[in-house]
């Protein structure tokens, strides 16, 4: 078998852009993957490019070699940009081998270790009021693992985030939180990167003991040295990662122990021959996986068979449910369903694995030169004195 095309597909769905690579091969079999770098697919795309040209004519089942070969075939290896590239090829590779072999992609990765795979939620919400009502929600449809956003108490205009008026008001709404719902709610909080050193360590400390189970990204993540100080100012566990591009940009957070849950993406890491290796690194340490998975019905599938096969892994994120709809967006149209006619379906508060052939999900070609891609920025945010903060 040899590889005939690689083919990106920027598609438009919803509020977004997704980017699908397809992988064909002169037998007729062919790999879908997804590229996770959302907001810079054209630089992604240029890279594929770049890929098609030595990829066509190798043999797709060697998945191994062509990580190898993509990674290291320019002098300037790794990144965002070229690791965002990979990753769609190598889950398209993992694809095709599970087709051409007759077996789900979780028996080429080792076979099962669970039948379902577990999930949490995301509350959603501005105000304190707002989150509890999420929380509610989410708890009457038997959700008890839920991440929640950083609150504020008023209104500051759109994109501004002001910390010091968050720390303290989202503080006392987890407090209430964790009084409401008792211990059965396994609850976290994702920061995005907003915070400094010292406001996380405020914000930490002005929880009871046991109020939060995780807090994500509290504060930027190129400098594990500022984790390792943080660790220093609270006792919370840390859930960190989903940005790494390689085994190697998770290395000193897995060695030094400065993330509790590794939160790798496998459309931004280099696909599964990455994320396994991630996966080995951190069982080696004791540290679960608790995947971040924010984009299409592809990412979902990958990681639904990644989750499957690994043993140490707590929960995968899932970004449609009762109080959220990230594939739809505001329209509330079903693109996707329509774009991925056959997709992974959330079982209550879990997904169940599939045991079909590859990654066992579809895409309709035809339908995605309906969905153009049109350019999008994540929101651009400000502070209250107009200095930049992150989204
Ligand atoms: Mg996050």
């Amino acid at each position: 078998m040899r590889i005939t095309d690689i083919k990106p597909y920027p598609v438009w769905i919803g509020s977004r852009n997704q980017l699908i690579v397809k992988v064909e091969t002169d037998e007729g079999i062919y790999g879908l993957g997804e590229s996770g770098l959302s907001g810079r697919e054209l630089a992604v795309i240029g890279a594929l490019k770049h890929f098609r040209e030595f990829l066509i004519g190798q043999d797709p089942m060697q998945r191994g070699r062509i990580w190898q070969e993509l990674y290291r075939s320019q002098y300037f290896e790794g990144g965002r940009v070229l690791l965002a590239a990979q990753s769609a090829i190598d889950i398209a590779l993992y694809d095709i081998a599970g087709k051409a072999l007759g077996v789900p992609v979780y028996q080429l990765l080792g076979g099962k270790q669970r039948d379902t795979i577990p999930c949490f939620a995301t509350a959603s919400g501005g105000t304190g009021e707002q989150m509890l009502a999420s929380i509610e929600l989410l708890w009457e449809h038997d959700w008890r693992v839920v991440r929640t956003m950083p609150l504020s108490p008023r209104d500051l205009g759109p994109n501004v985030f002001d910390p010091r008026a968050s720390i303290g008001y989202t503080a006392e709404w987890l407090t209430k939180a964790r009084e409401r719902f008792g211990s059965e709610l396994t609850l976290g909080i994702d920061y995005h990167h907003r915070l400094s050193i010292a406001e996380t360590a405020s914000f930490c400390q002005r929880m009871p003991q046991g109020t939060l189970d995780f807090i994500e990204e509290p504060i930027r993540d190129e400098t594990p040295e500022a984790y390792a100080a943080l660790r220093q100012m609270t006792t919370i566990p840390f859930a960190v990662g989903e940005e790494f591009a390689s085994k190697w940009q998770f290395m000193p957070y897995i060695e030094r122990h400065l993330t509790d849950f590794a939160r790798v993406d496998i459309c931004n890491v280099g696909g599964f021959t990455e994320a396994m290796k991630v996966a080995g690194w951190a069982e080696a340490h004791y540290i679960d996986l608790m995947p971040h998975n924010p984009l299409g019905p592809i990412c979902t599938a990958a990681t639904i068979h990644l989750a499957a096969a690994v043993p140490n892994f707590a929960w995968l994120e899932v970004r449609v449910t009762q109080s959220e709809n990230l594939y739809y967006g505001q329209s509330g149209v079903s693109d996707v369903e329509a774009l991925f006619p056959t997709q992974p379906m959330l079982d209550g508060t879990v997904f169940p694995v599939p045991d079909t052939p590859g990654l066992g999900i579809d895409f309709d070609e035809q339908r995605a030169q309906e969905h153009t891609w049109r350019f999008w920025e994540a929101p651009h945010w400000r502070r209250s004195d107009g200095s930049v903060t992150n989204w």
